[in-house]
C-alpha cells in the first residue's frame, strides 16, 4: 500500500502531538501554520507557514496530502469548506462551523435534549433587564474564545452596565453553574455506530485555564453513565470522524450539564497517551486515514499537570524523571503567562 499522508491545520502542542501519533502509524503529516515558529514543525515531516487566507500556499499544501484534519476550532469555514472540494475535510467543516459558535452549539446540543447551563444571546445592553434570572452569569464571546480568554464574570445589572465592551461582535449570557466538579469525555467515532470512548476524565481549571487531569473521575454511576452516553449521542449526530472532546459541569446536586465541544483531540486528554493502548491522537490519525479500529485497553490511572508559563523551567532543568512520569515540553520559543508549555502525566 503507498504511503497515507495527512495535512494538519495548525502547529500548537496538539498538532505535534498528532504528528507524533501519526509517525507510529506510518503516516506522513505536512503541518500548515501561520506562526513560523510552531513547534509542530518539530515532529512532522514537512511544514509550511503561511496565513490561513493564503490560497496558493493552501493548494500547495493540499496538493501533498490525502486527508485534511485540524487541531483548533477557529479557523475560517470558508478555508475549511475550499480544501474539501479538493481532498476530504475531517471532521468535516460543517461541524466545525456549528461547533466554533457558542450559540449555534448549545441549540444544537439542547435539541438532542441534552442538558447545557442556560443562557441567552445578548445583542444589546437594554436586553439585560430581561435577563436577570442569569445572574450572576458569565459573559462570552460566541466565537474565537480559548481557555477563559473573551469571558466576563457579572454578579449584577450594574456590573454589565459598567462594562465597556461592544455587543454586537456576538456575546452570549451563561447562567454560572454552582460547580461541584468538572469532567470531560473523549471519544472517537470511526463510522457509525463505531466509537472508541475513553473513560470521564476529571478536571480543574485555575483562572479558566486547565490545570490537572486524572483517571478515574470520582463521580457515581449515573454520571459515568449519562455523560458517556451524551458524548455518543453529539458524535453520532454530527457524523464525526475522529477525536472529539465533551466538556460537562456537574453542580452541588449531582446534574450533569454539557459545557461544550470541542471538535478536536484535547488538553484533557493528553494522559490518553501513557494510559491507554491507543492514545486520543492516535486514534484521531487511525479514524480520519480510514485505518483500523483497535479496541481500548486501560493501562494505568493517571494524574496529569499542565505546565504554564515560567513552571515549565524547572522541569526542563531536571535530568531524571521517575519511571511512571512522563513529562512532555511543547518546545514553544517563547514562554509567556498563561501559555501552555508542556504538561507531566503520572502512572498512579
Ligand atoms: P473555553 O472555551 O475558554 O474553554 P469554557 O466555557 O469552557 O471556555 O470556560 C472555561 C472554564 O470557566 C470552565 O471550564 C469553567 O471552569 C469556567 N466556567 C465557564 N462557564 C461557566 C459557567 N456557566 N458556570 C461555572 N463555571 C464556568
Ligand atoms: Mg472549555
Amino acid at each position: 500500500m503507498s504511503q497515507t499522508t495527512l495535512g494538519i491545520i495548525g502547529g500548537g502542542q496538539l498538532g505535534s502531538m498528532l504528528a507524533i501519533a501519526a509517525k507510529k502509524l506510518n503516516v506522513e503529516t505536512i503541518v500548515y501554520c501561520d506562526d513560523q515558529d510552531a513547534p509542530a514543525q518539530n515532529f512532522c515531516t514537512k511544514f509550511i507557514s503561511a496565513n490561513y487566507d493564503n490560497k496558493e500556499k493552501i493548494i500547495e499544501f493540499v496538493n501533498l496530502v490525502d486527508f485534511v484534519t485540524y487541531e483548533f476550532e477557529n479557523i475560517p469555514f470558508d478555508t475549511l469548506n475550499e480544501i474539501n472540494k479538493l481532498k476530504p475535510v475531517l471532521p468535516k467543516p460543517s461541524v466545525n462551523r456549528l461547533i466554533q459558535h457558542r450559540l449555534a452549539e448549545k441549540d444544537f446540543v439542547n435539541n438532542l435534549n441534552i442538558r447545557t447551563t442556560r443562557y441567552a444571546s445578548i445583542e444589546k445592553k437594554s436586553e439585560i433587564d430581561s435577563l436577570k434570572d442569569l445572574l450572576p452569569g458569565i459573559l462570552k464571546t460566541t466565537t474565537l474564545g480559548y481557555d477563559g480568554k473573551g469571558q466576563y464574570p457579572i454578579n449584577s445589572v450594574e456590573e454589565f452596565n459598567s462594562l465597556n465592551i461592544n455587543l454586537s461582535k456576538g456575546y452570549i449570557l451563561e447562567k454560572l453553574v454552582k460547580l461541584k466538579q468538572e469532567i470531560s469525555i473523549i471519544i472517537t467515532r470511526f463510522a457509525n455506530n463505531k466509537y472508541e470512548v475513553y473513560e470521564p476524565i476529571e478536571n480543574k481549571h485555575e483562572d479558566q485555564i486547565l490545570k490537572f487531569s486524572k483517571i478515574p473521575a470520582e463521580i457515581n454511576k449515573k454520571i459515568y453513565d449519562q455523560s458517556k452516553d451524551w458524548a455518543m449521542t453529539i458524535a453520532e449526530e454530527l457524523k464525526y470522524v475522529g477525536t472529539l472532546c465533551v466538556e460537562f459541569f456537574i453542580d452541588r446536586n449531582d446534574n450533569l450539564y454539557v459545557n461544550e465541544v470541542a471538535p478536536r483531540v484535547h488538553n484533557s486528554g493528553h494522559l490518553t497517551i501513557n494510559a491507554y493502548n491507543i492514545s486520543q491522537f492516535e486514534n484521531h490519525v487511525r479514524a480520519v486515514c480510514g485505518l483500523e479500529q483497535i479496541p481500548l485497553k486501560k493501562i494505568s490511572n493517571a494524574k496529569m499537570i499542565n505546565l504554564i508559563g515560567d513552571q515549565i523551567s524547572h522541569y526542563r532543568m531536571l535530568s531524571k524523571f521517575n519511571e511512571n512520569e512522563f513529562f512532555f515540553d511543547y518546545l514553544k520559543k517563547e514562554i509567556k503567562e498563561k501559555r501552555k508549555m508542556g504538561h507531566l502525566t503520572t502512572l498512579v
